[in-house]
């Protein structure tokens, strides 16, 4: 690495992270000695008398055991008592929503994800719930959106695709000072380069999907707490409403949480000789990414992140013709929706991802025909850099 992006890094920061995210949650099967959490798929378990069970177990809705393995150990590694598994980070958000009711206020960063935005907008609207979308690093904004209606505010940090940075431990304060609890959507980080709960967070919201899952094979999400009243609330959700994830994609989502130590480190290891490559070649307009010095809140990433992860925006000179001359020639980058798999994928957020966020809000956001986003996998870095460079030397200014 050319520059040390962020000191300390997890390894002294979280010092048992890569030994929990093997073992916690886990122990050898107690009826095979199996060193692999099965995948169980009873939806049922015997009772021995009515009430009186075998185990804990009586519905897989209700709990399941491969779930609860991953459950236990995902909240291990956000350092959080409590973890609670969905069928997808919008299964997530949307579950969340529950625990409000009629008349109550949200506040939103502005550059929510598309889909939790499409949600808030468009559903949770038509149910009473209310949503005002304010920058975050705006402090008179944040604070003149409260209301006494106000119950929970939603941080995504880094932002998607600008990837600004928002304070989680101030907007914490601002939340709890409020009344209101703090949910922060931490997909883009993992909890190998941020930790919400430590900074105050009351939920942290995954989309599994993406680095967790880290193999763009299974769509599941999570939520992750500290609080035993909230996470019981959390859990009669669950059940009550019914949005969970199948043994199988737990036992997936299990099995990646094994290298999620070993990955992301390596997604940011490339992310980073990839951003400085681009930040300087004549044929961008801009580059942000939370490794380089000319991020906007490069200390504040610093502080309160481990790294800087492995999502890179740029701005390519011109316009939505460049944008296809490049996406046209990358080869290994391939051109797809999602994130955080251990191959490299490449996005046009306007027309891509971002196409169901009106047109007006993408405009002040800054999402132009001519932003890409890139999501850097873990193959080898020069390659990566060949591809970008080629298809580069095709975009005609
Ligand atoms: C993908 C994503 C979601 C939604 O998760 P799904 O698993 O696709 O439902 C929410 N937040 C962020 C930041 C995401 O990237």
């Amino acid at each position: 690495m050319s520059t040390d992006p962020f000191a300390p890094f997890t390894q002294q920061k979280f010092p048992h992270f890569g030994t929990d995210a093997i073992h916690a949650g886990q122990e050898p099967d107690p009826s095979t000695g199996a060193v692999i959490t099965p995948i169980s798929l009873s939806s049922t378990f015997a009772q021995k008398s009515p009430g009186i069970k075998y185990s804990q177990y009586e519905y897989a809705r209700t709990a399941n055991p491969t779930r609860d393995a991953f459950e236990n150990c995902l909240a291990k590694l956000e350092n959080g008592k409590f973890g609670a598994a969905f069928s997808s980070g919008l299964g997530c958000t949307s579950t969340l929503l529950h625990l409000l009711k009629q008349g109550d206020h949200v506040v939103v960063v502005d550059d929510v994800y598309g889909g939790t935005g499409r949600y808030f907008r468009t559903i949770a609207t038509e149910f009473g719930v209310s949503f005002t979308f304010v920058d975050f690093n705006e402090e008179n904004e944040l604070e003149g959106a409260f209301t006494e209606q106000t119950k929970m505010v939603w941080l995504e940090t880094p932002s998607n695709p600008t990837l600004k940075i928002s304070d989680i431990a101030k907007t914490a304060e601002i939340t709890h000072r409020h009344g209101a609890i703090l949910v922060v959507d931490n997909t883009f980080m993992s909890p190998y380069f941020q930790r919400p709960l430590d900074l105050g967070a009351d939920v942290v919201m995954h989309s599994v999907t993406k680095y967790i899952g880290g193999h763009s094979d299974t769509v599941m999400g999570a939520l992750c707490c500290n609080d035993e009243t909230l996470f019981k609330r959390i859990k009669y959700l669950q059940n009550s409403i019914g949005m969970i994830p199948s043994p199988f994609d737990s036992f997936l989502a299990l099995r990646s949480l094994k290298t999620l130590h070993v990955r992301m480190p390596r997604h940011a290891e490339n992310a980073q000789k990839i951003a400085e490559f681009l930040e300087t070649h004549p044929k961008i307009e801009k580059t942000v990414y939370p490794g380089l010095k000319s991020h906007p809140q490069y200390e504040l990433a610093r502080k309160q992140m481990t790294g800087p992860g492995g999502m890179i925006t740029f701005w390519l000179k011109g316009d939505i013709v460049q944008a296809r001359q490049f996406l046209e020639n990358v080869k290994l980058f391939t051109l797809a929706e999602s994130l955080g798999g251990v191959e490299s994928l490449v996005n046009h957020p306007a027309i891509m991802t971002h196409a169901s966020v009106p047109a007006e809000h993408r405009k002040k956001l800054g999402i132009s025909d001519s932003l890409v986003r890139l999501s850097v996998g873990i193959e080898d870095v020069d390659d990566l850099l060949e591809d970008l460079k080629f298809a580069l030397d095709q975009v005609q200014l």
